[in-house]
């Protein structure tokens, strides 16, 4: 049972060992709730049903939830109870169950959604990503999953490198979104404005790298074309520890290049951010005692 979920390929057995994203084979979950700080089309009126794993395969500097980077902090969870999570995030009102840093936990959720499935739930999946994760992984998902929402990070393989130590990443983040494209199409929301099905790309802007943003919008333009919805986000908000360039917030400027390069390019479906965004206020807080929170 060697570990090949994501482009890492540990090649470690999760039963005995931990890979690169501090995961073993138990699902550690640190937080499950309603969240209200995704996209009008996820959050609706209700909020997203948030379900916050614990693990990471990058290492983004800039984290606003690096504490769960390293695997430890959360709850184990077994597929019963994930499941049993899910109804409850359903009955009190969760617009959707929006798996958030969900790779390196695939084979437990897709039991968990078998499970809650023939127990009734209803409401559409949301695989909440940061685009780092394989073609292989993205078809075993295409069944469960309803809406993708990948991040789009870097072009550049320098940024890459050095804020989030992920080789290859442009390559990986645009085959995968590309094949979550082939299986479920452009977004589709419904007549209250609420995502149904379909794909709604995000990109963090980040300080001095509006040069970046550029060409990540216009491969998105040129590889998926400029019917895809997406989000720009202003929410980069430094760490304390935070080294130049991104020991500040983005500025109004940036910002309003970014949005231009949309326009320049032809997208019409941005949801974009209030500068207000860039706060830690933004965090949710984790536990490693996990109860569903409304
Ligand atoms: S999911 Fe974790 S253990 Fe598996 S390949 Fe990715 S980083 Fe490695």
């Amino acid at each position: 049972m060697s570990c090949g979920l994501c482009p890492r390929r540990c090649a470690v057995d999760r039963r005995e060992q931990k890979g690169f994203c501090g995961c073993t084979d138990a699902i550690r979950i640190a937080r499950i709730g309603l969240h209200r700080y995704e996209e009008p089309c996820i959050c609706g009126t209700g909020g997203s049903g948030g379900i916050f794993f614990s693990g990471c395969n990058l290492r983004c500097v800039f984290c606003q939830n690096k504490v769960l980077q390293s695997g430890s902090i959360g709850q184990i969870f077994t597929p019963d109870e994930l499941a049993q999570a899910m109804l409850d995030l359903e009955k009190i009102g969760a617009e959707n169950i929006n798996l958030v840093t969900p790779t390196p936990h695939v084979e437990g959720i897709t039991k968990s959604i078998d499970i809650a499935k023939c127990k009734g739930l209803t409401l559409p999946i949301v695989y909440n990503t940061n685009g780092y994760l394989s073609v292989d992984t993205v078809d075993k998902l295409s069944k469960y999953v309803d809406i993708w929402l990948p991040d789009f990070k870097y072009h550049d393989q320098r940024l890459a490198d050095r804020f989030s130590k992920a080789p290859r990443y442009y390559e990986i983040a645009l085959a995968s979104i590309g094949r979550m494209l082939e299986h479920s199409g452009q977004l589709l929301l419904d007549e209250t404005g609420k995502a149904k099905q379909g794909v709604l790309i995000r990109h963090l802007v980040l300080p001095a790298c509006v040069y970046d943003t550029r060409d990540i919008l216009s491969a998105i333009a040129t590889h998926f074309g400029t019917e895809t919805y997406l989000s720009l986000m202003h929410q980069y908000t430094p760490q304390p520890d935070a080294q130049p360039p991104l020991d500040r917030r983005l500025t109004k400027r940036e910002y309003e290049n970014a949005i231009r390069a949309c326009l320049d390019l032809g997208f019409t479906r941005v949801f974009i951010q209030k500068a207000q965004s860039a706060t830690f206020a933004y965090t949710p807080e984790f536990s490693d005692e996990v109860t569903v929170q409304s």
